[in-house]
């Protein structure tokens, strides 16, 4: 992983910020231990075989099929029940730090992600304040179909889509569909896809970040920084 890049997006061309779920806004590591739990595979090993799938550019669920647990679709309604709902530790520490700072900026703030309709609940009882939280099974839409990027514009009410920034941790999932979708692409550099996968070149994100401090930081902070 290299470290984010210095460059800014200018805060007067943008008005929404959008924020994907997991791991942009939550840490998605108790869903997985739940899984190796579960499936009584040890975490570690679980965990390196997402890597490896990430790595070959493979769906995630392709990690329990190198685990030898393929059956892992049937034990999905054991996995809701111990996984549960989101719970307040599950979130990134800064996500509503960095939230809070985008707005008193004065920036509109949504939420969309690959998720269950239950998610947008959820995190509104985490303290999610954002003027839209939307999720893929709400829509029937899902990252990356570019569908779901004019939805989402639909949503926020049509507002130009330059002046719309989408942040994501997944090159594949978010900045690159973001981008074809007329959005500004913003990559925060965290989880298991933000570590391994690679833009394919330095101009396909409109900004680079290690955390949503940063991104806060870097567009509500002092215009000169
Ligand atoms: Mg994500």
């Amino acid at each position: 992983m290299t470290s984010s890049d210095r460059r800014l997006i200018d805060r007067r061309t943008l008005d929404w910020v959008t924020l994907d779920v997991g791991e942009t806004i939550i840490d998605e590591t108790r869903a997985w231990r739940t899984w190796a739990e579960l499936l009584a595979v040890p975490f570690l090993t679980l965990a390196a075989a997402l890597g490896a799938v990430i790595e070959r550019d493979d769906v995630h669920q392709s990690a329990f099929d190198l685990v030898d647990r393929a059956d892992w679709r049937s034990r999905i309604a054991e996995f809701e029940v111990r996984y549960g709902a989101f719970r307040r530790d599950d979130l990134y520490p800064d996500a509503l730090r960095a939230m809070a700072g985008l707005k008193a900026a004065g920036f509109r703030v949504a939420v969309a992600g690959n998720q269950p309709a239950s998610r947008t609940a959820e995190l509104r009882r985490l303290g999610i304040d954002a003027e839209l939280v939307v999720m893929s099974d709400e829509l029937r839409l899902a990252k990356p179909d570019l569908a779901f990027y004019r939805r989402l514009l639909e949503l926020l009410g049509d507002p130009a889509p330059e002046r719309v920034a989408y942040v994501g941790d997944r090159v594949d999932n978010d900045v690159l569909p973001a981008r074809v979708a007329g959005l500004r692409a913003v990559w925060v550099r965290r989880g298991p896809w933000g570590v391994i996968q690679s833009l394919p070149d330095r101009s396909a994100a409109d900004l680079v970040v290690g955390s949503l401090d940063e991104l806060a930081r870097r567009l509500a902070g002092p215009a000169h920084e």
